[in-house]
C-alpha cells in the first residue's frame, strides 16, 4: 500500500521533534504535528523559560553576597514584566529554530491537533485525513488537577510565566521537581512563599539526605514550608485567595501554584480504536524498544510516562529512529541518568541513593559537608553536600548526590565516569582541581557508613 508519508509524528516537543527531523535527514518522507508552539514543553513552558527564571531569581543573594567582596550596589528593583518579555523574545527565537530545523530536513509540519483514526491513518483538526506508514505519538503531559474545593483559582506551570504581575504572597502546593524549583524562584524574586507538601519530606525519591539539606536550605532562605500539610479548600475573596489547610488553619495569598505532578496526553487520541493499549495513568504502554500494542505505533516521551525529563524524550526519539528506520533495533537505556533540580540550592544527582542502595547492595557512604570558598567572604552559612555510595565488593561508585552551587554542571561529569562504572579507587587517583567544590568529590578519603 502506499502512503503519503513513511512517518507521521504527533507533537512537536522534545522527542518529536528530534525524531522527525533525524528521520527526515536519513531519507524518510516525513509529517509532523503541532497544535500550539513548536518545541513543545521544554522549550516553551519548562526547562527554557524556567531556568531563565532560576538564573533571574539568583541575582537577589549575588547581589547581597557581592557586598562581601567589598561592592556597593545601590537600589535595587525587580521589574516583572521586562524578564517575562525578554524570555518571551528568547522563547520565540529558540521556536523559529525549531520549525527552521524541521523545515531544513524537509519535514512538512501542520500546525493542526492530530488524532488516530487506525494504525496507519491520521486526522487533523483542519479536516486533513493523512496516511503513514509509522506513526510515532510524542503528546507529552499536562499538570494534574487534584479534586479540591475552589482548585478552579489555582494555576500551573503552564500559567506562571503569563502571570501579568509578580505575585507578593504566593502559595506552592507539592513536593516534586517543579514545586520546589518555582518556590525558589518566586522567593529569589521577592515573593512570600509558603510551600505545602502533603508528605514527611519534599522531593520523594531522592536521596534522603539531599532532601533533608535542601528543605533546610529552602527554609533558612526565607521559604515557608509546610510538611504533612495540604489543601482543604480555597476561597477567592477580596484581599486574595483565602486558603484553609488540613490542619484547620488559613492563610490568604495572592497566588496559588499547584505542582502536583502530570498525566500523559492521551485522551481523546483515538488509542484504543487503533489498538494502543494505554495504562492505569493514562500512559502510553511502550516496550523497551518504545513500540505500542499496535504494530505501526511507537511512542515517546513523556506520553508514556517512563522518565519525564527533556534528554529522555529525545533519546527515545532517536532510539525509535535507529530501530524502525536504520534497521537497527536500539532500546532505550534509562540506568543511571543524571539529572538536575533547580532548586536553590541545587540538586545533581546520579544513580542509586543510599537508601535503596542499602537494601540491593553493601555499600559504603562517603560523604563532604562543607561552606564553599565563595559563601565564606559573603557571609553565608549555607552548606554544600556531596555523597558517594560505594558498592563494598567491586568499589564500583553507585550513586553521586550533589547539592549546592553548579551541582548540575557536576553531575553531568560525574554521570560519564559512573555510567563507565569507575570504582572509587578511579576517583581517588584522579588529581583534583583547585579550588574548586567539585575536588571533595575526589579527596573523600574515609567512609562516614
Ligand atoms: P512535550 O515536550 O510535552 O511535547 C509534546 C507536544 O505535543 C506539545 O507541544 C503539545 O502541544 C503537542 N501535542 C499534544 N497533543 C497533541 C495532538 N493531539 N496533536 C498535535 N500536537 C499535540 N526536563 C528536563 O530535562 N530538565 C528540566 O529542567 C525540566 N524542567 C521542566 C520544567 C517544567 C515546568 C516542566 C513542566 C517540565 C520540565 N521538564 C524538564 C520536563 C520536560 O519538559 C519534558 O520531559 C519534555 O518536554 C518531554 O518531551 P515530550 O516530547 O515527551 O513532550
Ligand atoms: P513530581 O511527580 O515530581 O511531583 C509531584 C508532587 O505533587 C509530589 O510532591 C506529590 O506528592 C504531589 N502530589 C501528587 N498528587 C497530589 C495530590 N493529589 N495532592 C497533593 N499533592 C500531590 O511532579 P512535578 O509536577 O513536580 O514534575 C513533573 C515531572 O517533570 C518531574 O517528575 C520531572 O520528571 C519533570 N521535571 C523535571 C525538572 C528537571 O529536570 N529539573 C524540572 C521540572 C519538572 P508525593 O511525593 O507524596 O506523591
Amino acid at each position: 500500500m502506499k502512503y503519503d508519508y513513511d512517518l507521521f509524528v504527533i507533537g512537536g516537543g522534545s522527542g518529536g521533534v528530534r525524531a522527525g527531523r533525524v528521520a527526515a535527514q536519513g531519507g524518510a518522507k516525513v509529517a509532523l504535528a503541532e497544535e500550539y508552539r513548536m518545541g513543545g514543553t521544554c522549550v516553551i513552558r519548562g526547562c527554557v523559560p524556567k531556568k531563565l527564571m532560576v538564573y533571574a531569581s539568583g541575582y537577589s543573594e549575588a547581589m547581597s553576597d557581592a557586598e562581601g567582596f567589598g561592592w556597593s550596589i545601590g537600589e535595587r528593583r525587580f521589574d516583572w514584566g521586562k524578564l517575562i518579555g525578554k524570555i518571551d523574545d528568547e522563547l520565540d527565537r529558540l521556536e523559529g529554530l525549531y520549525r527552521k530545523g524541521l523545515d531544513n530536513a524537509g519535514v512538512e509540519v501542520f500546525n493542526a491537533r492530530a488524532t488516530i483514526k487506525d494504525g496507519h491513518t491520521v486526522q487533523l483538526s483542519t479536516g486533513e485525513t493523512i496516511t503513514a506508514k509509522w506513526i510515532l505519538v510524542a503528546t507529552g503531559g499536562r499538570p494534574f488537577l487534584p479534586n479540591v474545593k475552589g482548585i478552579e483559582h489555582v494555576i500551573t506551570s503552564n500559567d506562571v510565566f503569563h502571570l501579568k504581575a509578580l505575585p507578593k504572597r504566593i502559595l506552592v502546593v507539592g513536593g516534586g521537581y517543579i514545586a520546589c524549583e518555582f518556590a525558589g524562584i518566586f522567593n529569589g524574586l521577592g515573593a512570600k512563599v509558603t510551600q505545602f507538601y502533603r508528605g514527611a519530606q519534599i522531593l520523594r525519591g531522592f536521596d534522603g539526605e539531599v532532601r533533608g539539606h535542601v528543605a533546610d536550605e529552602m527554609i533558612r532562605k526565607g521559604i515557608d514550608l509546610h510538611l504533612g500539610t495540604d489543601v482543604m479548600e480555597i476561597a477567592k475573596k477580596e484581599d486574595g485567595l483565602h486558603v484553609t489547610c488540613t490542619n484547620g488553619s488559613e492563610c490568604v495569598v495572592d497566588a496559588v501554584m499547584y505542582a502536583t505532578g502530570r498525566l500523559p496526553n492521551t485522551e481523546g487520541m483515538g488509542l484504543a480504536e487503533a489498538g494502543v493499549k494505554v495504562g492505569r495513568r493514562s500512559e502510553i504502554m511502550v516496550d523497551r524498544y518504545s513500540a505500542t500494542s499496535c504494530d505501526s505505533i511507537y511512542a515517546v516521551g513523556d506520553v508514556t510516562d517512563r522518565v519525564q525529563l527533556t534528554p529522555v524524550a529525545i533519546r527515545e526519539g532517536m532510539a525509535f529512529v535507529e530501530t524502525v528506520f536504520n534497521d537497527n533495533p536500539t532500546a532505550m537505556d534509562h540506568e543511571f541518568i543524571a539529572t538536575a533540580v533547580f532548586t536553590q540550592p541545587e540538586i545533581g544527582t546520579v544513580g542509586y541513593i543510599e537508601e535503596d542502595a542499602r537494601e540491593d547492595f553493601d555499600i559504603e557512604v562517603y560523604r563532604a559537608a562543607f561552606r564553599p570558598m565563595a559563601n565564606i567572604l559573603a557571609g553565608r552559612d549555607e552548606r554544600m553536600l556531596m555523597k558517594l555510595i560505594v558498592e563494598k565488593s567491586s568499589r564500583k561508585v553507585l550513586g553521586c548526590h550533589i547539592v549546592g552551587p553548579a551541582a548540575g554542571e557536576m553531575i553531568q561529569l560525574a554521570g560519564v565516569a559512573i555510567k563507565m562504572g569507575a570504582t572509587k579507587e578511579d576517583f581517588d587517583r584522579t588529581v583534583a582541581v583547585h579550588p574548586t567544590a567539585a575536588e571533595e568529590l575526589v579527596t573523600m578519603k574515609e567512609p562516614v557508613r
